[in-house]
């Protein structure tokens, strides 16, 4: 058997199978995301070749012809190394900022005024006042409100709005740059999803060849579906990752889920939102809802923050990361550690590590089997009774085939250790799945062969790239192949080694 095997996900004997296996994958995905620090092909080959799942481009930073060039570097590193890594563009939404100051940044004193006057130019701030690029500003404060800038470091309270003025108090002072965030405490700024900016960088994500689409600050699931409308328009088939990092969005939270394909716990504007220590336990309900109604989730933002500069990470980093991996996410993702930090390949490595040795833990291993539950559907269906045999009994793999990758992440909704290879024609298809965790996408195309002979090329295809061995047993699940997704209808036992061709 070759590839982390659980005959019981409650047996004593886990730990023994897993711990002696030199071969084990991970199976939470890494998500990295591009900037200055990856314009290196060295760098950007270095990071496929440690095994990242998905890149992302985030859009807050960067020209088109930026976003164009690192896309274009990626598939390169990827086709050579004949690896599928997903595209992730992230777009900045209404993140609302200070304008910049006349002479650089300023100092701010406890207990002094300080206005905030959408009036004023990009320029025109001083230690008085300054401009806000969002100019309904005034209309969605009160007084007694706080203002949270540059990500919580500064806080003001709202003394009074008066003549389109947000006249303030500086209650946690320091200094303040050009252009940092403002986020007002406990939510409730009215600005909508999408921006202008968003609806341009919508269609230079198409243009890319997107396969996710990240949402910023959705309040709810109608500003899902306004981005998935867009996106369609520009016809694209890109999957929707709604970022959660508004308080309403926590309000919200079921619609948000089944409207888009996956959420990102988004813990930076999240934290300075709802309050830094309220995010770990937010995080956890996330994790939990997304994978009870079969969606994803993401767990982002300062995972590994030192190593923007430092080679290593600190303990309780790597408990952070251990953390999300347990919590069951499916994906943990850099941001500035990669883009601009000093060891983007080496942040990589720490976090594969990490990620291995937190999914030996039993907890990860432990199936909730959904008993008490109905299935709507017989994908499903398949999927749900394939990943209850795999859990009881002695297996080394999953096979899925698969058109959309539906099948698999239904498998991989159901924790195991065991290992989903999921086998489809579309490369498209291998880019979405990247993100499930437990899942490993496989080109292979059986719209060609005769139905007898699928099951045999199909293993022989994962004997080939040494992800199974002779002796071992697997499940295989497939369609009729009709080419349409949602076809998986059946599932079989068999080993490796002994598989018969199937009648036609
Ligand atoms: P950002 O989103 O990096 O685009 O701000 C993530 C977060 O807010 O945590
Ligand atoms: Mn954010």
């Amino acid at each position: 058997m070759i590839s982390g095997v659980v005959a019981n996900a409650q047996s004593q004997s886990l730990f023994p199978i897993r711990d002696c296996r030199m071969d084990v994958k991970r199976r939470t995905k890494i998500i990295v995301s591009l900037g200055p620090a990856t314009d290196n092909a060295k760098v950007m080959a270095a990071l496929v070749q440690e095994g990242i799942d998905v890149a992302r481009i985030n859009m807050s930073h960067g020209s088109p012809e930026d976003h164009q060039r690192r896309a274009a570097l990626l598939r390169k590193c990827t086709q050579e190394q004949d690896r599928s890594v997903g595209l992730l563009m992230d777009l900045q939404g209404p993140k609302i900022r200070i304008q910049g100051f006349r002479q650089g940044p300023i100092q701010l004193r406890n207990g002094k005024i300080f206005i905030i006057d959408p009036a004023l130019g990009s320029q025109a701030g001083t230690d008085q006042s300054v401009g806000t690029t969002y100019q309904a500003l005034p209309e969605d404060v009160a007084q007694g409100d706080r203002l949270l800038l540059d990500d919580g470091n500064i806080t003001l309270r709202v003394e009074e709005v008066s003549q389109n003025q947000i006249i303030t108090r500086v209650i946690s002072g320091g200094e303040l740059q050009d252009f940092k965030g403002i986020n007002l405490q406990g939510g409730g700024l009215s600005a909508a999803a999408l921006t202008d900016k968003d609806h341009e960088d919508i269609r230079a994500a198409v243009d890319i060849g997107a396969d996710y689409l990240g949402v910023s600050f959705v309040r709810n699931g109608a500003d899902v579906e306004t981005a998935r409308m867009l996106l369609r328009a520009a016809g694209s088939e890109a999957h929707l990752i709604a970022k959660v990092e508004r308080r309403e969005a926590l309000d919200h939270i079921e619609e948000i889920i089944a409207t888009a394909d996956a959420i990102m716990v988004a813990r930076g504007d999240l934290g300075v939102e709802i309050g830094d220590s309220e995010v770990p336990g937010v995080q956890k309900k996330l994790i939990t809802q997304a994978q009870r109604h079969n969606s994803v989730s993401i767990t982002a933002t300062q995972m590994m923050q030192s190593m923007v500069s430092s080679p290593q990470p600190t303990r309780a980093e790597v408990s952070d990361v251990a953390n999300a991996v347990l919590d069951g996410t499916d994906a943990v993702m850099l941001s500035a550690e990669t883009a601009v930090g000093r060891h983007p390949v080496r942040v990589v490595a720490a976090m594969n590590r990490i990620c291995l040795a937190a999914e030996r833990h039993r907890s990860v291993l432990v199936s909730g089997h959904r008993m008490e539950a109905r299935f709507d559907a017989v994908d499903e269906t398949i999927a749900m009774a394939t990943m209850y045999t795999a859990n009881h009994f002695d297996v080394a793999g999953i096979l899925a085939l698969t058109e959309s990758g539906g099948t698999a992440k239904w498998m991989s909704r159901i924790s195991s250790g065991i290992p989903i290879y999921a086998g489809t024609r579309w490369p498209q298809t291998e880019r979405w799945m990247s993100l499930y965790r437990g899942v490993y996408p496989v080109s292979f195309d059986a719209s060609s062969m005769s139905r007898g002979d699928i099951n045999r090329v199909a293993i022989e295809e994962l004997r080939s790239r040494g992800l199974v061995n002779d002796g071992d047993r697997i499940i295989i699940t497939k369609g009729d192949f009709s080419g349409i997704g949602g076809g998986t209808n059946a599932m079989k036992i068999v080993e490796v080694g002994q598989v018969a061709g199937e009648a036609e």
